[in-house]
C-alpha cells in the first residue's frame, strides 16, 4: 500500500480525514508520540497501543550516530528493529544538528557536525537525510531544512528560505532516485515511503506565501509548516498558520512540526492543521509536569501529599483509573522509575484523546463547540 490522505469532514477550515501509509491507516487530526531513540521514553509500544497512539515519530540524528541506519538496514528497517507496526515519521536529523551550535558550519552544501557522543565528524546534507531515512524505511521522511537561529532579521529569514528550498529540490531529486533504485550502496527498506517538503519564513507573511508555493511546486506527497513555536507569542504563530495553509494543497495532509500545547492544537487544527509531534506530554511528564482538562498541574507540589483524587477526574487512563495525586507524588519526590512512566501514561492519553475529541466533534459539525468548551474549562 502507498501514500494517500482523504477528507472526510470539514467544518470552516478544519478537517477530518484518513491518512494511508504503507502501515496502516491514521485518523487525522493526529498526534505523534515522539519516540528519540526508537522508544518513547518511559512507556512501551503495548502502552503506546493502549492510549491509541496510531503514528510515532523518531529522530534519524540520534539512530544515524547510534545504532546507525546501516545496522537498521540490515535488520530490515525502523519498524522490525523495534517492532512497531504501524506508521512512523522520521525528521530529517537537521534540528538536531543545527541545536549544536559551536559543534556545527553551515554552507550550501549542508551541516557539518561533530557527534554530541564522541566528537566524531559528520556531513547532513540534504541527500544524505533522504539516504538515511530511506535506509531506516520510515512512512513519512522529512527533507532537511534550515533551522535558522534566533533571532533573525528579514534579510536572513528570506536567505534562510531560499535555501531551504534549493535543498527540497535536491533531497527531492535523491528521493525519487533512491525509488528507482538509482543510488547505490543505499538500501531502501520501505518502498512505500513518502517524502514530505517544509514551508519556511519566520513570521513573515510574505515569505510563508513564496516557500509555500514554490515548495509545492517541487512536488512532494505532503507539506510540514517548519521554523514555529520556537518563542514567538502564541497569537503570532497562529497567524503564521492562518496565512500558510491556504497556499498547501487541500487534498493533502498538513503537519505543523514541533507543536505545541493542548490549546495550541485546537487552534491549529481549526486553521486548516492535520499532524503534529511535540515533546511537552512526554518531556513534561518525567518532569511532574500533567495535563488536565482545567489545566496544567505540578505533582510534585506539597498541596497534593495526601490528596486521594485522581490527577483529573474526567480522564480514563490506567493511571487516573489507578492511582491518587498522592501515590504520584510521592513516586515524583522518591525518583522512582514508575513516576515517569505513569506520568507519561497520562499526558500522552490526555493529548491522544484530546485529538479523539476533536475528530469526533468534526464528525458530527461540532468543532466550534467543541473549541468553545475547551477553552471555557481551561479557564481562558
Ligand atoms: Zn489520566
Amino acid at each position: 500500500m502507498s501514500f494517500g490522505f482523504r477528507v472526510t469532514h470539514t467544518e470552516g477550515r478544519a478537517r477530518a480525514g484518513v491518512l494511508s501509509t504503507a502501515h496502516g491507516d491514521v485518523e487525522t487530526p493526529a498526534f505523534m508520540p515522539v519516540g528519540t531513540q526508537g522508544a518513547v521514553k518511559g512507556v512501551t509500544h503495548r502502552d503506546l497501543d493502549s492510549v491509541g497512539a496510531q503514528i510515532l515519530l523518531s529522530n534519524t540524528y540520534h539512530l544515524y550516530l547510534r545504532p546507525g541506519d546501516d545496522l537498521i538496514a540490515r535488520r530490515g528497517g525502523l519498524h522490525r528493529f523495534i517492532g512497531w507496526n504501524k506508521p512512523i515519521l522520521t525528521d530529517s536529523g537537521g534540528y538536531q544538528v543545527f541545536s549544536l551550535a559551536e559543534r556545527r558550519t553551515i554552507t550550501e552544501d549542508g551541516a557539518r557536525f561533530r557527534s554530541h557522543l564522541d566528537g566524531t565528524e559528520h556531513m547532513l546534507t540534504p541527500e544524505k537525510a533522504t539516504d538515511i531515512q530511506s535506509q531506516l524505511g520510515s512512512d513519512i521522511a522529512m527533507v532537511l531544512d534550515e533551522c535558522l537561529a534566533l533571532p533573525a532579521d528579514e534579510p536572513a529569514v528570506r536567505a534562510s528560505m531560499e535555501r531551504t528550498l534549493r535543498w527540497a529540490c535536491r533531497a527531492r531529486d535523491r528521493f525519487l532516485a533512491l525509488r528507482d533504485g538509482l543510488v547505490p550502496g543505499v538500501v531502501s527498506t520501505n518502498p512505500g515511503q513518502a517524502q514530505f517538503g517544509i514551508v519556511q519564513g519566520g513570521v513573515h507573511p510574505d515569505l510563508r506565501e513564496e516557500s509555500a508555493k514554490q515548495t509545492v511546486d517541487v512536488g512532494f506527497e505532503a507539506y510540514a509548516i517548519g521554523g514555529l513555536s520556537v518563542g514567538e507569542p502564541p497569537e503570532v504563530m497562529y497567524d503564521v498558520v492562518s496565512h500558510t495553509t491556504p497556499f498547501l494543497p487541500g487534498d493533502r495532509p498538513r503537519y505543523l512540526m514541533g507543536v505545541g500545547t493542548p490549546e495550541d492544537l485546537v487552534e491549529a487544527v481549526a486553521r486548516g492543521v492535520d499532524m503534529f509531534d511535540c515533546v511537552l506530554p512526554t518531556r513534561n511528564g518525567r518532569n511532574g509536569q500533567l495535563f488536565t482538562r482545567r489545566g496544567r498541574i505540578n505533582i510534585k507540589n506539597t498541596q497534593f501529599a495526601e490528596d486521594e483524587g485522581p490527577v483529573d477526574p474526567d480522564c480514563e487512563c490506567y493511571t487516573c483509573r489507578t492511582f491518587s495525586r498522592a501515590y504520584l507524588r510521592h513516586l515524583y519526590a522518591v525518583n522512582e522509575i514508575n513516576a515517569s512512566t505513569l506520568n507519561t501514561l497520562h499526558n500522552l492519553h490526555f493529548y491522544l484523546d484530546t485529538l479523539r475529541r476533536i475528530r469526533e466533534s468534526l464528525r458530527f459539525g461540532r468543532f466550534e463547540t467543541f473549541k468553545v468548551a475547551f477553552r471555557e474549562q481551561l479557564g481562558h
